[in-house]
């Protein structure tokens, strides 16, 4: 019997051990793939308060080595299921805790064309509040039609010489406060209609083919590249434990609590206004605090 049992070994999820561990709780990780989460993907991380500039993979790395000195189990098992009495079934066994924390995160959804893995910190990046101060006067280009991909335009408008924002349909889906908004700017510029078909460069992302409807194909010359066509969250197996949104992501009342008693949520599954580094660390401290104090 484990006291608390964490979903995910992402920021969220290992920020919530080390709290858990501090209180000498006993605790397990369960991790389906490999430590680090989202923030992996992170060439550099400059907008963590306290750490001027850290790679994503040192960050992951120190973060895991902090947990393990820390004497939290770790095992990397997938979760295929939770009960009401928090039982946890992986794929390996199962294991019975006082309190759930789940931390599953969200993934960003991709275009799932050639190079796409292989340029990504190399001018291709899903996170413009995190990368966009890399691309300061440079040509950039975001690819969605959704807030996101407004919102990520309109913020890298202020840092980029030119944004694209090429999105497939000609109406977007986001607000037209965002559209007008981005009407106005002088250095954004509206590639309707267009789906990105390839992406261009050697060793880096150095241009995009796009092709219109009719497949009239172009190619942009840029630095960077945002894709914000949405996130997937992966919490269906939660269901009979969590309410989830139209999105899928985990609703709770205050940003901790989940509709089961002692079992909690963090980070990025849930819903929630920004999904980053320092919002997912806040969680997982949260979740394990509200978690111990809860605990019988
Ligand atoms: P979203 O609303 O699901 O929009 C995704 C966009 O990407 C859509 O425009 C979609 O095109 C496009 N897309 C999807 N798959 C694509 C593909 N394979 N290739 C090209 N384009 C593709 O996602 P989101 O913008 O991340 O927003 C998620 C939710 O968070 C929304 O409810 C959004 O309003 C909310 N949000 C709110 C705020 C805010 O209120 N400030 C900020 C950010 C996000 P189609 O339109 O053609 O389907």
């Amino acid at each position: 019997m484990y006291d608390i049992i964490i979903v995910g070994a992402g920021a969220a999820g290992l920020t919530s051990a080390i709290y858990a561990r501090r209180a000498n709780k006993k605790v397990l990780v369960l991790e389906a793939k490999s430590y680090g989460g989202q923030i992996l993907n992170a060439n550099k991380i400059e907008n963590y308060p306290g750490i001027e500039s850290i790679s994503g993979v040192e960050y992951s790395k120190t973060l895991y080595n902090q947990v393990k000195k820390l004497k939290a189990e770790i095992k990397f098992e997938t979760v295929l299921k939770i009960d009401e009495d928090k039982n946890v079934f992986t794929n390996k066994g199962k294991y019975n805790s006082k309190a759930v924390i789940i931390a599953t995160g969200a993934e960003n959804r991709k275009l799932n064309i050639e190079k796409e893995a292989e340029f990504v910190g190399k001018g291709i990046s899903y996170c413009a509040t995190c990368d966009g101060n890399f691309y300061k006067d440079k040509v950039v280009a975001v690819n969605g039609g959704g807030n996101t991909a407004l919102e990520d335009a309109l913020y890298l408008s202020e840092i980029a010489k030119k944004v694209y924002l090429v999105h497939r349909r000609d109406s977007f889906r986001g607000d037209d406060s965002y559209v007008s908004e981005l009407g106005e700017k002088e250095n954004v510029e509206f590639v309707l209609n267009s789906h990105i078909v390839n992406l261009n460069g050697k060793d880096k992302l150095e241009s995009i083919t796009v092709a219109d409807n009719l497949n009239n194909k172009k190619e942009l010359a840029i630095d960077g590249l945002f894709i914000a066509i949405g996130q997937s969250p992966k919490n269906e197996i939660f269901k009979n434990v969590v309410d989830l949104n139209e999105y899928g992501y985990i609703e709770s009342l205050d940003g901790v609590h989940t509709k089961t008693k002692g079992i909690y949520v963090a980070g990025d599954a849930r819903v929630k206004e920004l999904r980053q580094l320092t919002t997912a660390v806040s969680d997982g401290s949260i979740a394990a605090t509200v978690a111990i104090k809860e605990m019988k």
